[in-house]
C-alpha cells in the first residue's frame, strides 16, 4: 500500500454519504495533505478537477488505481472480543454461559501473560486492517497490562479503536482464576485504563463524548485509540456493579465522561438472565 500523505489519488470511489443510498464517483480525485488527512474529494467534471489532476501529474504526486479497482471507506466493526481471536470460527455448541466457562474464560485468562497478549493482539489488529477494518470497538479482558497492550497496538498499527477493559466481579458466575478481586477493583481498573489511554503518548487530541450510542462515537473519534467502559453484564458482573460501571443509573460515577458499551445476547434475554438489567438500557 502506498503512503498517500501528500499525494493525489485518482480512483473510482464508492461510498454511502447518506443512509438511503450508495454513491459512485468514477475517476474522482482525492487530495491528501502531508499529515495524511483527506483535504478534498473532487468528482470528475467538477470545477478544479482538471487543474488538480494536472498539478498532481506535474508534481509527480499522482497515484492511480487500476481500471478494475475501487476505493471504499474503511469498515467499522462495533463489537469485537479481541482476546477471542484465537477462537475464530469455533461453534457455539452449548448455551452461552456454558460456552464461556468451557472455552472462553480459560482462553481470556491467558492474557495475564503479556507476551501472549502482545502476540495475539498484534496479529488481530494487523489482520483486521489488512481486511479493511479501520475502526473497531473492542472488548479486552480484565487485565490492565494486556488491555493497555491492545491500545498500544492499535495506536502503533494505525487502527482507530474504542477499547474497554471488561469488568467482571461476580463470584457466582466468574471462575476464581478469571475475575476482578472485588467490585472496587473492577471500577478502579476501568478508571485506571481510561486515564492511561488519555495520557498515551501519540494519542493526544482524541475526543470522545459521553454517550451510549457507541456507533456514533466510533465515527467521531479523531485520534486513536479511545476507551469505552465495558461491563460484562451477562454472567460476570454483580448487580451493584452495573450502575456504577456504566454511569447510567447511578450518577455518582466520578470517572471521566465517555461512552459505555454493554453486552448481552438475544439468548440471554430470552432465558431471563437479564431481567433485572434491562432498565439500564
Ligand atoms: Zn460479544
Amino acid at each position: 500500500m502506498h503512503d498517500l500523505a501528500g499525494k493525489t489519488v485518482k480512483a473510482t470511489i464508492m461510498h454511502a454519504p447518506r443512509s438511503d443510498g450508495v454513491e459512485i464517483l468514477p475517476d474522482a480525485l482525492i487530495t491528501v495533505d502531508v499529515s495524511g488527512t483527506i483535504e478534498t474529494v473532487l468528482p470528475h467534471g467538477e470545477p478544479g478537477h482538471a487543474e488538480a489532476l494536472q498539478t498532481a501529474r506535474t508534481s509527480n504526486t499522482l497515484v492511480e488505481t487500476g481500471h478494475k479497482s475501487y476505493l471504499l471507506p474503511g469498515f467499522v466493526d462495533l463489537h469485537i472480543h479481541a482476546p477471542q481471536w484465537p477462537q475464530l470460527g469455533k461453534a457455539l455448541d452449548v448455551p452461552l454461559e456454558v460456552w464461556l466457562q468451557t472455552y472462553t474464560f480459560p482462553l481470556e485468562a491467558r492474557y495475564a501473560d503479556t507476551a501472549f497478549a502482545r502476540r495475539i493482539y498484534d496479529n488481530l489488529v494487523s489482520s483486521l486492517l489488512a481486511h479493511g477494518t479501520t475502526t473497531a470497538v473492542y472488548f479486552a479482558t480484565i487485565h490492565q497490562e494486556a488491555t493497555r497492550i491492545l491500545a498500544e497496538t492499535c495506536l502503533a498499527r494505525g487502527q482507530r479503536a474504542l477499547i474497554g477493559k471488561v469488568a467482571m466481579d461476580n463470584p457466582d458466575q466468574c471462575p476464581d482464576y478469571y475475575r476482578d478481586v472485588d467490585t472496587q477493583a473492577a471500577l478502579d481498573g476501568t478508571r485506571a485504563f481510561i486515564e492511561y489511554v488519555r495520557a498515551l503518548p501519540g494519542n493526544e487530541g482524541w475526543f470522545v463524548r459521553w454517550s451510549r450510542r457507541v456507533s456514533f462515537q466510533a465515527a467521531r473519534m479523531r485520534r486513536l485509540p479511545g476507551w469505552v467502559r465495558s461491563p460484562r453484564i451477562i454472567s460476570a458482573m454483580s448487580r451493584p456493579t452495573v450502575p456504577k460501571a456504566t454511569g447510567s443509573m447511578d450518577m455518582s460515577w466520578s470517572g471521566p465522561e465517555g461512552p459505555t458499551r454493554l453486552h448481552s445476547t438475544a439468548s440471554d434475554c430470552l432465558d431471563g438472565k437479564v431481567s433485572w438489567r434491562i432498565p439500564i438500557f
